[in-house]
């Protein structure tokens, strides 16, 4: 398989961009002829039957169930029986159908849950050596075909029938005077809100594949960068994955006073390179040439330190990569978009990402990001972080991230209180319910809620693990080292402790089970966050540095002011796209590169001195994960709103009980119910211009 994967990059690489083979007899999904005939006979005979009152659900429910009736679902004869048959009259009948569904979609998802979860075990605990067939065991999804089982044996069609597929705008509109049976009925719907034939799926499959393959094998042998005068600022053998390990490195270099700047400086000249595909294409990945970025010459290299990770070649051509960043973004897109005739509630990408992943308007995102990146604030905390590095801006510090502030207490004596308190897995478990006493849990609520969370010791650094099924515990993994727990092992025990607690609450104590959970992953961060900020108070040691809060709100801010610009430039080019679904990638470049520079000049050029910079578009995310960047900022927003409202409560115990008693409504409900206002900006830019004000003190 690996093989295969590397066979087709290598040709990609090789003949460039080649548009997508047309997919055969997909044509979008297209209408029975017989279907309007049927439907206005059905309408007018049930109607009779069941009375004038039924006949607006009656025509919306046929013409949901024909938008996805296919040829292999029967003829005339066989789609008129079936709406006879499954009509459902009354509020009753509706009711019943609603309810045995909830109970059924609960059986299946908790079932399956626990399935996956026992196919993953080897590969997820640290419990003995992984073998292949234990990866065989991780990667096979019994749930696959689910949704496509639903439609083969009409169960969705009875579904579509009698409940309303709806739109975000009518989620947002009519959503806050629903009933929560209501609610659970526009879940269950929307569960079938898309019909994708299985051809589609595996052409998205294998272009995936081909896109996932090309970012993670995108190095730079840092060794082998040099700077103008020929000297290697990396050591041998660093190996750097774009854009995540590069800019995590820029980071790390702050704290090197003398030589990390240069390093920085490197290392934004080589992100420059890749975004606008200058990088020459022999030293990707390629530890066998050295290259000077700023100067973009390249030249075989003396040293040999890639430890046959990969086999070095000695091409010393300086030809650019011939923009494969940009044919593996169109491949993306054109990917997506064979689905967007399957899904008739938000037919494009876009709309799919906000209005049914997000269920934010595009639009109030975008003025939300842009709250953040016009922010008056923004000015005042570069003067700030100008003066702690005593120096003028360049444009990297958008990474700065000097904010965070080292815990007071000495880390070694942290690991040494952790491991003697916690030296397995099981001794943390038992110290749960008093854990949640401490933050204001009843005493034996604590309990019971412990009664739900297994711990298991977790191979990587640890995640919570969330049921399908009330009575069915969540799983807190967490990592334990030979000597016991040590304090990382422990934050991040805490913080998914947060997530455990939200899970089992929002699943076991909810009137509709089909509405557990949050609104989307930033809800239930956002608590385990506030979760982990207790871990000191939780060892019963004193809280940290007072303005190392005012400190960390800084340094959110200063991220998300980075990352919305990064987001808005997503946001930007997917619309881009969808204007010019014939680009070539060499168009795709150029039109991504302009409007980077456009939201650069606007946004940070005043801040940073220099204009037509095009770092905001380095992120990977932006050619494999769809429109997936605007999630980070719009987390950040949620975080501050939902920590400011735990603070004001009587408990983080009581307000977490609250709150995660709301369920999987928008989250502008969501937010409303919990704090009182809609999802936005001004939580976190009052919290920042409150810390930048203590700092400055
Ligand atoms: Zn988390």
């Amino acid at each position: 398989m690996q093989r295969a994967f590397i066979v087709v990059l290598a040709m990609v690489l090789s003949v460039g961009w080649a548009p997508l083979p047309a997919l055969q007899g997909t044509a979008g999904a297209s209408r029975p002829t017989w279907a309007a005939a049927s439907m206005s006979a059905l309408e007018e005979e049930l109607t009779a039957k069941y009375g004038e009152q039924s006949r607006s659900g009656l025509q919306r429910g046929l013409k949901q169930v024909l938008q996805f009736w296919r040829d292999d679902d029967g003829d005339k004869t066989a789609f008129e029986q079936f709406a006879r048959v499954h009509f459902a009259a009354d509020a009753m009948a509706r009711d019943t159908l609603r309810s045995r569904f909830e109970r059924m979609v609960e059986a299946l998802d908790g079932h399956m849950g626990e399935i996956n979860r026992h196919l993953k075990t080897q590969a997820d605990l640290e419990i003995g050596p992984i073998l292949p067939f234990d990866e065989l065991f991780a990667g096979y999804d019994p749930e696959a075909h689910l949704v496509d089982d639903f439609f083969a044996n009409k169960l969705a069609f009875a579904v579509l029938l009698n409940f309303p597929l709806t739109t975000l705008e009518e989620r947002l509109k009519g959503g806050p005077s629903w009933t929560r049976g209501q609610w659970a009925e526009a879940r269950l719907a929307a569960r079938f809100a898309r019909r994708v034939p299985a051809s589609v799926k595996l052409q998205i499959a294998r272009v995936t594949a081909e896109v996932d393959q090309y970012i993670a094998e995108y190095n730079i042998w840092m060794h082998h960068v040099t700077d103008g005068r020929g000297n290697r600022l990396f050591p041998a053998g660093k190996r750097l994955l774009s854009h995540w390990n590069l800019r995590d490195e820029l980071k790390a270099s702050y704290e090197d006073k003398t030589s990390g700047i240069a390093r920085q400086r490197l290392i934004q000249a080589v992100m420059e390179r890749i975004v606008t595909q200058s990088i020459p294409a022999a030293v990707v990945n390629n530890p066998g040439v050295d290259w000077d970025p700023v100067a973009n010459t390249v030249a075989p290299s003396p040293v040999n330190d890639a430890g046959g990770a990969v086999t070095p070649t000695g091409s010393t051509s300086n030809a650019p990569e011939p923009d494969t960043r940009y044919a593996m973004l169109l491949k993306t897109f054109q990917a997506e978009q064979l689905r967007d005739p399957y899904s008739p509630t938000a037919p494009t990408l876009i709309a799919r990402r906000f209005n049914e992943d997000r269920e934010l308007p595009e639009e109030r995102v975008k003025a939300m990001l842009e709250q953040i990146v016009m922010s008056p604030l923004v000015p005042r905390v570069a003067e700030l972080i100008k003066v702690r590095l005593g120096r003028p801006l360049e444009p990297f510090d958008i990474w700065y991230n000097g904010f965070r502030v080292k815990s007071s207490v000495n880390e070694v004596e942290l690991d040494r209180i952790v491991s003697q308190k916690y030296p397995t897995a099981d001794a943390f478990r038992r110290d749960i319910p008093s854990i949640l006493t401490t933050l204001g849990f009843a005493p034996e609520r604590s309990q019971s809620l412990t009664g739900l969370i297994a711990v298991d010791p977790a191979r990587g650094s640890g995640h919570a693990m969330g049921a399908g099924m009330r009575g069915i515990p969540t799983r807190l993994r967490t990592r334990i080292e030979k000597g016991g727990m040590n304090y990382k092992g422990f934050n991040i025990a805490v913080h998914e402790l947060g997530h455990n607690v939200e899970q089992v609450i929002s699943l076991n104590d909810i009137d509709h089970t089909i509405l557990s959970g949050v609104p989307n992953t930033a809800f239930t961060e956002a608590i385990a966050f506030v979760f982990q900020a207790q871990d000191l108070r939780l060892l019963g040691l004193a809280a940290d540095n007072p303005k190392s809060h005012a400190m960390n709100v800084l340094n959110d801010f200063w991220g998300t002011y980075e990352i919305a610009g990064v987001a808005l430039l997503d946001m930007a080019v997917w619309h881009w796209m969808y204007e010019h679904p014939k680009a070539t990638p060499a168009e795709l470049k150029a039109a991504t590169l302009d409007l980077a520079r456009g939201l650069w000049n606007k946004h940070y050029a005043p801040v940073f001195g220099k204009r037509d910079v095009v770092l905001l578009g380095i992120y990977s995310h932006m050619i494999h994960s769809t429109l997936y960047l605007p999630d980070y900022p719009i987390g950040h927003l949620i975080a501050h709103q939902l920590e400011e409202q735990i603070k004001k409560g009587a408990s983080i115990g009581s307000e977490i009980e609250r709150v995660t008693r709301i369920g999987r409504v928008t989250p502008d409900l969501w937010m409303t119910q919990a704090t009182g206002s809609l999802v936005g900006a001004d939580a976190l830019l009052e919290a920042a211009g409150k810390a930048l004000k203590e700092v400055n003190e």
